[in-house]
């Protein structure tokens, strides 16, 4: 897939080259003798929004509010990037104690 030094793609092409799977299956049977040929299947391609440009370092996470953008009871959570997951119970309370006050 065409990327730019930094990652960032430079055409739109979502074919994924499984061919890489063939190094993965000695490293895995180092610690999984037992995994059988064909087992490892490519993930998807996509695109990732960003909030960052390809030159900028990569920005926090950001919860816009009423407060920001003066739509009331909208929060917009935008840059939910990893560790997005790990960080989502923080942000729930955050989103809950803007809902609350
Ligand atoms: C490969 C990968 C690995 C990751 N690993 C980790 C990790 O190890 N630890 C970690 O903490 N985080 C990880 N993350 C980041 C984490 O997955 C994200 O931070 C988190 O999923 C963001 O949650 P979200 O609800 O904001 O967005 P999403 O989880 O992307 O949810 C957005 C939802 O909105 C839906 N949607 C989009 N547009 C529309 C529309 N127009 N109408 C209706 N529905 C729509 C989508 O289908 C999707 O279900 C990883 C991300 C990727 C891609």
């Amino acid at each position: 897939m065409p990327l730019s030094a930094r990652g960032a793609l430079t055409s739109a092409d979502y074919d994924v080259d499984a061919a890489p799977a063939a190094q993965f299956y000695p490293a895995i049977r180092t610690y999984w003798p037992g995994l059988p040929d064909g087992a490892l299947q490519p993930a998807y391609a996509g695109l990732r929004p960003k909030i960052s440009g390809p030159d900028e370092p990569s920005a926090d996470f950001v919860v816009s509010d009423p407060d920001k953008h003066g739509c009331a009871g909208l929060i917009n959570l935008f840059g939910i990037e990893s560790p997005g997951l790990t960080a989502s119970l923080a942000l729930g309370e955050i989103c809950a104690r803007l809902v609350r006050d």
